[in-house]
């Protein structure tokens, strides 16, 4: 048995530390916010989680919301303007996947936490504290997120594309919208130069509803949202915005109403990869997980999914260690395996904020081949099988033949 400190109660932090209890560790995990306040705050993200990273969850007996939590069944993608209307428009199938508020799913992991017999606990860790921490403890994880624990890792400069956000990013949780008819689906909207319009199906306190993602390019038509001081203000620029520049979405909203006042968010995320192993001022190392390692644009979905698939790796990595020290080159090796894994979700992201002519290219073949579409969708649950295929011209023009040729055989 060995004890493990993990700071942060998000989505990393939590389902590791549920599964180490699995693996018979002491476990201590620290929030700066307790189970209430989270529940009781405003939402934190749309957490879109596609079936990859929900089945690891199901195995690890922590989706508790299957019987209520709308599904994710398929990808609709949609490309357009006010003036031409909708240019480009294909959906296809993808295996069911989920959004459950991190409002919701975060407390009852930290009940579960607790109930499997880890021990929670509240306090705002600074970094005298992560050196008292990792001097008790014979493995150290720092979870995070965006909180400022994450100076202690440094931006990985060769691995980061921008340094600066790229979006506004304003999340709007609504009743009252009008479902569609074939399959829950993510519902991808994209104005070409102006900006991106995301929903998707959800559950929130409330129930089912659904999660709005505007995504406007900075200092473009759609970023209006610094004059935004309330919910309604908020929900009235997310209107205007789907009537003004996403119009074959608009009659879908003509009645939704906000879920509640915290359901709203907005702001803009530089999608930042660090070095996730950290020096302590005692030289000691400290390991980074889940945003702290790779924080991308909400716009393709992948933090959490990032989040629960690294998880899992780990998991499986401190298994592995058995007796073993959790020193520097262990941990940059697990740091690794996850960057395998994760750095197809940046290129992902960053390919769709800034589309390079072959991606256009893609995103055109989809309408033509319902083949080609799956292995985008698919792409969205697990990047790493686009690595071959998605990321350059030639790649591009091969997969797009192969399966022009397999619709023409068809
Ligand atoms: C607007 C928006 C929309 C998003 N939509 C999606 C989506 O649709 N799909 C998807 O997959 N991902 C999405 N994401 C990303 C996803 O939410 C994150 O990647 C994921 O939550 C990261 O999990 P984490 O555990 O690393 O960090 P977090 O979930 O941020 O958890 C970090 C925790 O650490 C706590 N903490 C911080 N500092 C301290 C401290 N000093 N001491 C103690 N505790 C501390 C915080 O309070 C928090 O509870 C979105 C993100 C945003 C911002």
């Amino acid at each position: 048995m060995r004890n493990i400190t993990i700071i942060g109660a998000g989505h990393a932090g939590l389902q590791l530390g549920i599964g180490l209890l699995g693996q018979g560790h002491s476990v201590t995990i620290i929030s700066n916010r307790t189970a209430d306040e989270i529940a009781q705050g405003k939402i934190t993200s749309s957490q879109s989680m596609y079936n990859l990273a929900v089945s690891q969850e199901r195995e690890q007996g922590l989706l508790f919301w299957d019987d209520t939590c709308p599904s994710l069944e398929g990808m609709h993608v949609r490309a357009g303007n006010a003036d031409a209307g909708v240019m480009l428009d294909f959906k296809t199938r993808m295996p069911a996947g989920q959004s459950v508020d991190q409002r919701l799913k975060m407390p009852r992991w930290m009940n579960e936490f607790e109930g499997r017999g880890g021990k929670l606990l509240i306090q705002d860790v600074d970094l005298e504290t992560v050196e008292r921490l990792a001097d008790q403890s014979d493995l150290l994880l720092v979870a995070t997120g965006k909180g400022e624990l994450g100076k202690l890792f440094e931006r990985d400069t060769a691995r980061c594309q921008f340094d600066a956000p790229q979006r506004i990013t304003a999340l709007t949780y609504v009743h009252g919208m009008k479902q569609r008819e074939d399959f829950g689906a993510v519902n991808i909207n994209v104005n070409p130069g102006i900006g991106e319009f995301v929903h998707f199906p959800g559950l929130t306190h409330t129930g089912p509803c659904d999660i709005i993602n505007i995504e406007s390019i900075i200092g473009g038509p759609m970023d209006r949202w610094d004059g935004v001081k309330t919910p309604e203000q908020h929900l009235a620029l997310t209107l205007e915005l789907i009537r003004e520049f996403f119009p074959w979405e608009a009659p879908r909203f003509s009645n939704v109403r906000l879920t509640d006042d915290n359901g709203v968010l907005f702001g803009g995320v530089t999608p930042t990869v660090r070095k996730p192993v950290g020096t302590l001022p005692s030289g000691r190392p400290v390991l980074g997980i889940g945003d702290i390692h790779v924080l991308n644009d909400p716009m393709t979905g992948q933090g959490s999914n990032n989040a629960s698939k690294g998880a899992t790796m780990l998991l499986q990595a401190i298994a592995e260690r058995g007796e073993r020290p959790f020193d520097r080159v262990w941990m940059q090796q697990v740091a690794e395996s996850n960057w395998d894994s994760a750095q197809w979700s940046a290129r992902l992201t960053n390919t769709m904020l800034t589309p390079p002519n072959h991606v256009l290219n893609i995103l055109g073949a989809c309408q033509g081949s319902s083949q080609l579409a799956q292995k985008l969708a698919a792409g969205f649950n697990d990047p790493r099988t686009m690595a071959n295929w998605y990321f350059d011209e030639q790649g591009a023009n091969q997969m797009i033949e192969a399966c022009s040729e397999s619709m023409a055989e068809a």
